[in-house]
């Protein structure tokens, strides 16, 4: 079940407001409100535009166990950020499903009170074996990212010989463990997967899943990025309108990242995710949490603010808290709007360790 906003709370009894405090606002007055929250560094797949195998190959390291928040400081944390508005938390990774007993993670953020909507992007992999048991433990919905439906565009993209139909398994156990409506997720790479868009979209077309399509960024350094590779959202929604004609949607809240349209026929509703050609920073109220503890306040930031180690010297939840305020009160992040051939080389943490 797709609860509404506000409906965790309303099933406990409560209104948003308890527990928190007054809001807090960056130097632009975006407020926090949403947190992804990132559970391992790791994934089964080497995605071209995210985990470049010559990059993230055999002698790659990756985060210790010991340097992995736990998920009792996971939890503590996004208590902390609750108490200062964050509403709507997404566990990512790397891929969050390889995080051993990942739903006892899940069970515990559910009990959060303030978090209205908690969800989970993954590649949908290991889906089928795990979706029941998340749903069980309290997660609402589920982002799975699909970049075509043809098995050998699939496996270009992934750089890994999982077959389609165990993702499209995975979307199934979803649906039928009740979190609804799936999201889908497609990043378009000119010359990759374009020709895939129209099969992607008759095939989720009618099924109540939502598709959308992602610009390929410039996160990171590793993936050679350039902006001839992004195919535009004016040429995605062209493509699909040209077929089955598509008329806007109103946001459902402010700050939704995708832009969204209804197919005329009644076959259900698309995003497009522009954030390379519409960029969306105004209305950014994300912050992004690391495996290892770090906050970022932007997807394409440098750097981030060390969590873990305050946590595991003691502070108080009152001194993180005012350590994420200062944090989030200095945030001036709007890279994709300044978006520039100078901003190309600069150092950008990678989406496998940020979390998409
Ligand atoms: N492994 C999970 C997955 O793929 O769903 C979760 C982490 S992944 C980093 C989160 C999202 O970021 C995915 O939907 C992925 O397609 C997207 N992503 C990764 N690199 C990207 C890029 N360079 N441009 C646009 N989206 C990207
Ligand atoms: Fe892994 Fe997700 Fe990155 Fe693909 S996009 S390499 S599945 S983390
Ligand atoms: Fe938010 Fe940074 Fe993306 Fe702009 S570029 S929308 S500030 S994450």
């Amino acid at each position: 079940m797709n609860r509404p906003s506000g409906a965790r709370d309303q099933e406990r009894g409560r209104t948003h407001e308890q527990g928190r405090t007054d809001e807090l606002g960056d130097t632009l007055d975006r407020p926090l409100r949403d947190l992804r929250v990132s559970v391992t560094d790791r994934c089964n797949f080497r995605c071209v535009y995210c985990m470049p195998r010559e990059v993230f190959g055999t002698d790659f390291e990756f985060l210790a166990r010991e340097q992995l928040l736990t998920f009792e400081e996971i939890h503590r944390l996004v208590g902390i950020f609750a108490g200062l508005g964050v509403e709507k938390v997404r566990i990512t990774g790397g891929e969050p499903l390889l995080r051993r007993d990942l739903e006892t993670l899940v069970g515990m953020l559910s009990t959060i009170d303030g978090i209205d909507d908690l969800t989970l992007t993954t590649n949908a992999s290991l889906l089928p074996k795990k979706a029941s048991a998340l749903a069980a433990a309290g997660l609402d919905r589920i982002t799975v990212s699909l970049d075509a439906l043809d098995d050998e565009v699939f496996r270009s993209m992934t750089d890994q010989p999982v077959p389609v139909q165990r993702v499209l398994d995975g979307i199934e156990s979803a649906a039928l463990a009740g979190m609804t409506p799936v999201k889908v997720n497609m990043v378009v790479k000119r010359g990759a997967n374009e020709d895939q868009i129209p099969k992607m979209a008759e095939h989720f077309r009618g099924t109540g899943h939502i598709l959308r399509f992602i610009e390929y960024m410039d996160v990171g350094n590793t993936n050679g990025w350039r902006l001839d590779d992004v195919v535009p959202a004016r040429a995605i929604h062209g493509a699909i309108h040209e077929r089955w004609p598509l008329e806007p949607l109103d946001a459902r809240y402010p700050g939704e990242v995708a832009t969204r349209y209804r197919y005329l026929d009644g076959a259900g509703e698309i995003g497009i995710i522009s954030s390379v050609t519409r960029p969306f920073c105004a209305t950014c109220t994300r912050a992004r949490l690391t495996a290892s503890g770090e906050l970022f306040t932007c997807l394409f930031a440098g750097s981030g603010h060390d969590l873990k180690g305050p946590l595991r010297e003691g502070l108080s939840d009152s001194e993180i808290a005012g350590l994420i305020r200062r944090i989030w009160g200095r945030r001036t992040d709007r890279y994709s709007e300044l978006r520039s051939e100078a901003t190309v080389d600069r150092p950008r943490v990678e989406m496998s360790r940020i979390g998409g």
